[in-house]
């Protein structure tokens, strides 16, 4: 998975987490909410695999643990150097995907080989090009990278005749995580945690209006309100802009800018975090990459957090502003403290400038897509899109970011997918386009502009199917982050049930049925399956490209792996990999695509 949403949320758990930070009150979760489920319902077990059908055996047969592990060993190769989108790395992947599908026969659907004149041609007064049009494998598309080169920060503050100006540095006093090119001047208004909780009967926005000011707020939840459980089915902890819910909210009322002030963290411990570090521990823990920000120029898809800025200051910051109001932060949030109640203010006379300067450049985005035609002439109109995110999130100085379940590993499932169809003598009634996404880290970008530029325009897209990350198995740590953060059950009845080590969980949109073709195509494999029908709008733990697909109201399904430490790190490399897993969902998506393109 991008996890879209995950490489942002990193990024803001970095900065959040300098020092303590209490989760906020609305995004705490549990995984005891286990109302007594109906597993018959939900959990697919399979006592014994029978035989696949023998018009699907010679495809479900090309798929194995060992080629599947030989795929992924060149794609998460550090040759690949972690195939972030708009780089070399990720070129060469499109090139072996490619060229994989040349090697398979499978139909080119991308853009036009180039036809351009050699000038000896131009010389010669040729009329025609030299080659015949034809199409190749690649669908291109220009991605703008945006990155912030300058910002600024300075504080006026007017009292009486005197004037005091103050300028903050960058990396030291203040840390932007959304930069928007714009300049604006504002007063400043302190809202004590930001939060609105209707049956606490606690408001700190209570006769408090934010609208156009700069926002100070603390980074935590105040510890005299209890954190309510989520309820089953509540959206995730972080969502799609990678904000929290609060700060979700935050933005919501129209601020022009927000500070983030964490009172619990010492400023010395938070300057430390920004220092790079120098050495990685083999399980390493986070490294800061500096994200790159990418769009797709004129698709006016504006990236959801880019307004207002967040930016993380520091305690000095925070109290260098508030100074003017006669007050610390520690003080602010003291009175709050004893009194249980808000304590909300504007701080007088001071305006805040915020400026920051962007530059922008362009780079190569680059899906590979291939067809293989229906063989019913009325049906071969309708088609089941298969695809996965080919890139990761690249390489850092020295660090490599393999990406190797993420999603070297779904990758290898398209590609298991596309050589099991084209060996398979029967071919379905309907058509399958298999595709290899990129900047998918970025937000989702290549399987956006596929839904909105599709190869084959007179095709009616009837499914979706997704891979991000499947190569990772089960156990006891990944279950209960599954159960905390994906409504995987945790009742003790269910973990009797399933063997961790061959347990997938699927993810389908609610409505769908596509759990139930689930059911049926893990008869010839035998995995432990949880179905879990998502509610739109609330898919699953961060996000990943059936989002694309989603939007047009086009069914889904999703199998997703254990989420281990190792995601978005370097140490997400091939040796962890389980090749028997990779084979065996690819062959449960495989009994999945022919109930979907053959019935
Ligand atoms: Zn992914």
């Amino acid at each position: 998975m991008r996890k879209f949403a995950l490489t942002v949320f990193i990024a803001v758990a970095l900065v959040l987490s300098a020092a303590a930070q209490t989760p906020p009150a609305t995004s705490a979760t549990t995984g005891s909410q286990a109302k007594a489920e109906d597993l018959t319902k939900t959990l697919v077990k399979v006592a014994k695999p029978e035989a696949p059908p023998a018009d699907i055996k010679a495809g479900f047969d090309t798929i194995g643990a060992k080629s599947s592990l030989s795929m992924l060993s060149f794609i998460a190769s550090d040759l690949l150097e972690g195939r972030e989108a708009g780089t070399r790395g990720y070129q060469l992947a499109a090139e072996y995907a490619a060229s994989l599908f040349g090697l398979w026969a499978l139909t080119p659907i991308g853009d036009m080989a180039p036809r351009s004149f050699t000038m000896a041609q131009f010389m010669s007064g040729a009329t025609t090009p030299p080659r015949p049009a034809e199409k190749t494998y690649w669908q291109e598309f220009p991605l703008m990278e945006t990155l912030e080169t300058s910002s600024r920060m300075a504080l006026e503050v007017r009292n009486g005749g005197a004037v005091l100006n103050r300028e903050f540095q960058t990396g030291a006093d203040y840390s932007s995580i959304s930069a928007t090119g714009d300049v604006l001047t504002a007063p400043v208004v302190f809202v004590g945690y930001g939060l609105a909780d209707k049956d606490a009967k606690y408001d700190d926005f209570k006769g408090i209006d934010v609208k156009g000011k700069i926002v100070l707020v603390l980074s935590t939840s105040p510890s005299f309100i209890s954190i309510k459980p989520q309820p089953a089915g509540a959206a995730p902890a972080m969502s799609m802009t990678g904000m929290s819910p609060k700060m979700e909210a935050l933005a919501k009322r129209g601020p022009a800018a927000i500070l983030v002030a964490n009172p619990a963290g010492l400023d010395l411990y938070r300057y430390r975090s920004l220092l790079p570090a120098k050495s990685v521990p083999d399980e390493s823990p986070i490294i800061r990459k500096p994200y790159r920000r990418m769009s797709i120029p004129g698709a006016a898809v504006p990236l959801p957090w880019d307004k207002p800025a967040v930016i993380q200051i520091s305690n000095r910051t925070a109290d260098a502003i508030l100074a003017a109001a006669g007050r610390t932060l520690e003080a602010a949030k003291k009175k709050i403290d004893d009194a249980k109640k808000p304590s909300s203010f504007d701080v007088p006379g001071v305006a805040l400038t915020i400026a920051s300067t962007l530059k922008t450049q362009m780079a190569r985005g680059i899906n590979v897509v291939g067809m293989i035609e229906g063989s019913d002439p009325a049906l071969k109109s309708e088609a089941v899109v298969i695809g996965a995110h080919l890139d990761h999130t690249g390489r850092f100085e020295d660090y490599i970011f393999n990406g190797a379940d993420d999603n070297g590993s779904g990758s290898v499932g398209v590609l298991n997918l596309a050589r099991a169809f084209a060996a398979n003598p029967k071919k379905p009634k309907r058509t399958i386009i298999f595709a290899l996404w990129t900047a998918e880290e970025k937000g989702l970008l290549g399987s956006a502009y596929f839904v909105k530029n599709p190869p084959q325009p007179g095709l009616k897209t009837v499914a979706y199917l997704n891979f991000d990350m499947m190569s990772r198995t089960y156990d006891e740590k990944s279950l209960a982050f599954a159960a905390r953060t994906m409504g995987v059950p945790s009742s003790p009845e269910f973990l009797k049930a399933i063997t961790p080590a061959n347990f997938m969980l699927i993810n389908f949109n609610d409505g769908s049925g596509l759990g139930e073709a689930a059911r049926d195509a893990d008869r010839y494999v035998g995995l432990d399956l949880y179905l879990r029908a998502a509610k739109t709008g609330s898919l699953s733990f961060g996000d990943s490209d059936h989002s694309s697909f989603n939007a047009l109201k086009i069914p889904w399904l999703w199998p997703f792996s254990a989420v281990t430490e190792n995601l978005h790190q370097t140490s997400d490399s091939v040796d962890k990999a389980s090749g028997e897993l990779m084979e065996k969902v690819s062959k449960l998506m495989y009994g999945i695509a022919w109930t979907l393109t053959d019935k």
